[in-house]
Formats: structure tokens, C-alpha cells, sequence
């Protein structure tokens, strides 16, 4: 997708601090942390939001989750635990129409706004 920030930075034409990356999935830290641990995961593939998923789409969900599980162990936030959140469409507060996970971690974080 051109003009995508994040499709620009899978193809390295915007430099990043890359955390994970194998054929499918990407992990970087946010460049505006709102925790001391701030990491974005996105599918490789552009997919705007949840809101644009298909079908076939489902398998990969389930990837970045377990890529989110492997993240989580290996900068040893697992057990202390961490939040994860999908930002989805214009209600949603999405600003980068590529979809992705926030991984919170490293502070109590805030009120459950659900
Ligand atoms: P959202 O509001 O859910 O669309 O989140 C977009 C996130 O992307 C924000 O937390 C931004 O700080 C982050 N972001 C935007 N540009 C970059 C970049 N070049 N590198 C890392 N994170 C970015
Ligand atoms: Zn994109």
C-alpha cells in the first residue's frame, strides 16, 4: 500500500527498533510510548483494520497473538502481565489504517475503560 507509514516500514524505507520479525509478522517499539514498555505487531500483509478482516485472515490473528505470547516472555513481562489493544477505525481512535496490536507493559497500567 503506498503512502502506508507501516508498510513503508516493513520495507525498511522507514527505520524502526525492531523486536520480532519472521515472514508474516512485524514488532517494533512505538515510537510514542504510553508505558514503559510500548510494542506495536502488525501483519505484513495490509489490512486496514478489524474491521476489514476476511476470513482467511483468522489464522494470522491467532499468529500475532502467539507472537504477542513470545514477546511477552522474552522481554519478561509475561507473568507480570501487559495489555493489548486494537485501535479500530475513526470511533476507535485508529491513526494508522494498517492494522495493530499495542502491547502495554512495564507499569500498573490505568482504569479498564471497559
Ligand atoms: P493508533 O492510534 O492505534 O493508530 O496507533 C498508531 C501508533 O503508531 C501510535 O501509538 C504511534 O505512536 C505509532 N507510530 C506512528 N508512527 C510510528 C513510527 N514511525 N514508528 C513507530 N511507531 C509509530
Ligand atoms: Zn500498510
Amino acid at each position: 500500500m503506498e503512502n502506508c507509514i507501516f508498510c513503508k516500514i516493513i520495507k525498511g524505507e522507514i527505520p524502526t527498533k525492531k523486536v520480532y520479525e519472521d515472514e508474516e509478522i512485524l514488532a517494533f517499539y512505538d515510537i510514542n510510548p504510553a508505558a514503559p514498555i510500548h510494542i506495536l505487531v502488525i501483519p505484513k500483509k495490509h489490512i486496514d483494520c478489524i474491521a476489514h478482516l476476511n476470513k482467511e485472515d483468522e489464522v494470522l490473528v491467532g499468529k500475532i497473538y502467539g507472537v504477542i505470547n513470545k514477546i511477552a516472555e522474552e522481554k519478561g513481562f509475561k507473568e507480570q502481565g501487559f495489555r493489548v489493544i486494537v485501535n479500530s477505525g475513526k470511533d476507535g481512535g485508529q491513526e494508522v489504517m494498517h492494522l495493530h496490536f499495542h502491547i502495554l507493559a512495564g507499569r500498573k497500567l490505568g482504569e479498564k475503560i471497559v
